[in-house]
């Protein structure tokens, strides 16, 4: 049960503190108000994680990598196999252009408060259909991924029961289903929603044909700490195989040919700036910066990736980034 990279063993001890955090709540409902946030928190956590998994998995033994999986799945919020068809063999290929099932463009290029809140329903159900055809794929011709799939939305499922229940037969009703609602489903909820928020921050108004102004970074320290180096991800998408500890290195070598613009330190104060403000103040919102994701060069197809980004490319197929355990190529 050794992680491969040393750093894992936080990613490891956050993983044991997230079922802690809502076993105290279970144990003492009154402790709800001070811990509840704490579990949101972890969900958040699980998701940078849950994506870390699926670009590098945290074990060298297999099995430790489907159980982790199945474990982050529970307090994540969505079985994590989801993020190989919408993130790695999609989102990374396509980089919000056409293509990406989760382009930030969809119905309007601009960046205010309710696209933001909105965009979890809009890019959820555009990437239920790359799910739905993995799925498929893995039926007819996987059946080892097919029933791994199966498994995790049984383990996520039932999780969801199991906290409901737990929570009624020790506390009643009225506090049994608040417990799991406030500790496990919408934590949960809370995950996936930021996650997909993320993504759209991330990308929103960035120039997907640029060769490192393709995403926006938060360099600063405690987002970083608290969300597994998440900010760099410019490093990250250029670097889809790189362990996310090393991310602060790579991005220190391309920060100078980043666009200011697209890094950003206190990621609060970007969300102060750019939500609540261009809420009263329109013309503050952020714009196109360089190219949009709309408006292909003419001397490509509108559709391929960028030169440099087919060499890099996503570093996972289909069916590897659940067979953890062969991964060494994604290290
Ligand atoms: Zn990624």
């Amino acid at each position: 049960m050794l992680p491969r990279n040393a750093a894992d063993y936080r990613t490891i001890l956050w993983a044991l503190m997230m079922p802690v955090v809502v076993v105290a709540q279970y144990v003492n409902p009154k402790l709800i108000p001070f811990l509840c946030p704490l579990s949101f928190y972890f969900s958040m956590a699980a998701g940078t994680i849950a994506h870390n998994h699926n670009h590098c998995p945290t074990f060298k033994n297999r099995k430790a990598n489907q159980i982790f999986a199945y474990w982050i799945s529970v307090f994540y919020g969505y079985p994590t196999f989801a993020w190989v068809p919408t993130h790695n063999l999609n989102h990374h290929k396509h980089v919000n252009r056409e293509g990406d099932a989760t382009i930030t463009w969809r119905h309007t290029n601009r960046n205010t408060w309710y696209v933001a809140l909105s965009y979890f329903f809009v890019s959820a159900y555009h990437q239920s259909g790359p799910i739905k055809e993995y799925i498929a794929k893995a039926k007819r011709s996987n059946p080892a991924l097919y029933r791994e799939i199966i498994r995790q939305y049984a383990i996520w499922i039932g999780a969801m029961a199991v906290a409901v229940a737990a929570g009624i037969g020790v506390h009643g009703v009225a506090t049994g289903v608040k417990l799991a609602l406030l500790t496990v489903i919408l934590p949960g909820f809370f995950g996936t929603w930021t996650m997909m928020w993320f993504n759209y921050m991330q990308h929103v108004h960035c120039d997907p044909w640029s060769e490192h102004n393709h995403s926006r970074n938060f360099d600063g320290w405690w987002m970083n700490k608290l969300l597994f180096n998440n900010g760099y991800h410019a490093a990250h998408h250029e670097n889809p195989g790189a362990h996310w500890s090393k991310l602060p290195e790579l991005h220190a070598k391309i920060a100078d040919k980043i666009d200011p613009a697209l890094i950003y330190k206190n990621f609060w104060w970007w969300i102060f700036r750019y939500y609540v403000v261009t809420a009263f103040a329109p013309s503050l919102e952020t714009k196109q910066l360089g190219r949009a994701p709309f408006d292909p060069p003419e001397n490509t197809d509108g559709k391929g990736p960028r030169p440099k980004m087919r060499e890099r490319g996503p570093m996972t197929d289909s069916v590897d980034a659940l067979d953890a355990g062969n991964n060494a190529q994604m290290a």
